[in-house]
């Protein structure tokens, strides 16, 4: 009985399986599909100077309209993307449409802030990267200096060597480059010293339980002291209380983002100045309903 039970937990086992890898081909499907035609879009997300509460740059955070499942956050999305090499095309789509609405916003006399764009590990991988981001600032005439690349810290640690000759690559084209999640990969900031980045994100992780979590606390300001030491700027991300902020300005972060300064309807109001043609320039689900 326990054999044949053990078989069926395998015929069990199999079965989720394939369950769960049809429904990756079929994410698969209906992302190449929303990639050509017009169901993603960008919303942006101030960064503002936690002191003042002044918006200082957005980042800008992939939407999916899905034609049957409604809006998807990238939570639900991004590791399907990844797994099938769909990332790349997505990831340069992002960065086009950003450059194109920043160039808008130019245009149209706005001012515009800095748009922080998020790299995928398989697209700073990407052979063709740099050739790619050289043909971008080309084609859409963007001023460098209002780009903004976000690389995980694992992936910026995965191959210190070309990450290196990469990263020298980028800021010689005069783009800013920051380090997204830091706290939750395994570098330590006498490596990133060999780095040129500009900036560091505290991961979201360290700054949700703050409030309770002593350790929390150690850890941010840690990483805020030694920071400010190798003269990178310090983002918090996810705040989403006044205490948090005031914690984190406390420990002497300069900046921060999350639902404490930008809820929907803010977003969508200072938004407007950064893509006001931008077909895709609101927020059009709510920082607060996707991330939960
Ligand atoms: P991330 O780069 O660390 O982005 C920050 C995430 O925190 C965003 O989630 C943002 O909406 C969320 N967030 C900001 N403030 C708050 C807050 O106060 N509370 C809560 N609960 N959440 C907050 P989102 O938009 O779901 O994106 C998740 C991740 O998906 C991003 O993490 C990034 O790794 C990836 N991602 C998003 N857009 C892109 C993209 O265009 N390309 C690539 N490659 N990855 C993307
Ligand atoms: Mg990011
Ligand atoms: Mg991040
Ligand atoms: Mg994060």
């Amino acid at each position: 009985a326990s054999k044949r039970r053990g078989k069926n937990c395998i015929a069990f086992f199999n079965q989720q399986m394939q369950d769960e890898a049809m429904r990756l081909m079929r994410l698969e499907e209906d992302l190449r599909q929303a990639l050509a035609g017009s169901q993603l879009t960008l919303a942006y997300q101030p960064i503002v100077e936690l002191e003042r509460r002044r918006t200082v740059a957005c980042e800008a955070l992939i939407r999916w309209q899905h034609p049957r499942h409604g809006w998807l956050a990238p939570g639900q999305f991004i590791a399907a993307a990844e797994q099938s090499g769909l990332i790349v095309p997505l990831g340069y789509w992002v960065l086009r449409q950003v450059c194109a609405t920043l160039v808008a916003c130019l245009e149209e006399g706005d001012h515009a802030v800095p748009v922080a764009v998020n790299i995928s590990p398989q697209q700073f991988r990407d052979k063709g990267f740099m050739a790619e981001i050289r043909r971008i600032l080309a084609a859409t005439g963007v001023p460098p200096r209002l780009l903004e690349l976000e690389i995980t810290e694992t992936t910026l640690m995965d191959n210190l060597e070309a990450t290196a000759a990469i990263l020298a690559d980028l800021k010689a084209l005069g783009l800013r480059i920051s380090i997204d999640d830091f706290g939750t990969g395994y570098s330590s900031l006498a490596l990133l010293k060999q780095l040129p980045v500009d900036k560091l994100k505290i991961d979201r992780c360290f700054v949700q339980d703050l409030e309770n979590d002593e350790d929390d606390r150690q850890i941010i300001q840690a990483v805020v002291a030694m920071a400010s030491k190798l003269g990178l700027e310090v983002v918090a991300e996810g705040i989403e209380t006044e205490p948090q902020r005031d914690w984190l300005m406390a420990f002497g972060c300069g900046f921060g983002q999350g639902i404490c300064s930008a809820g929907p309807s803010s977003v969508e109001g200072r938004l407007r100045r950064v893509s006001r043609r931008s077909e895709a320039g609101v927020d059009p689900v709510g920082w607060a309903t996707l991330n939960r």
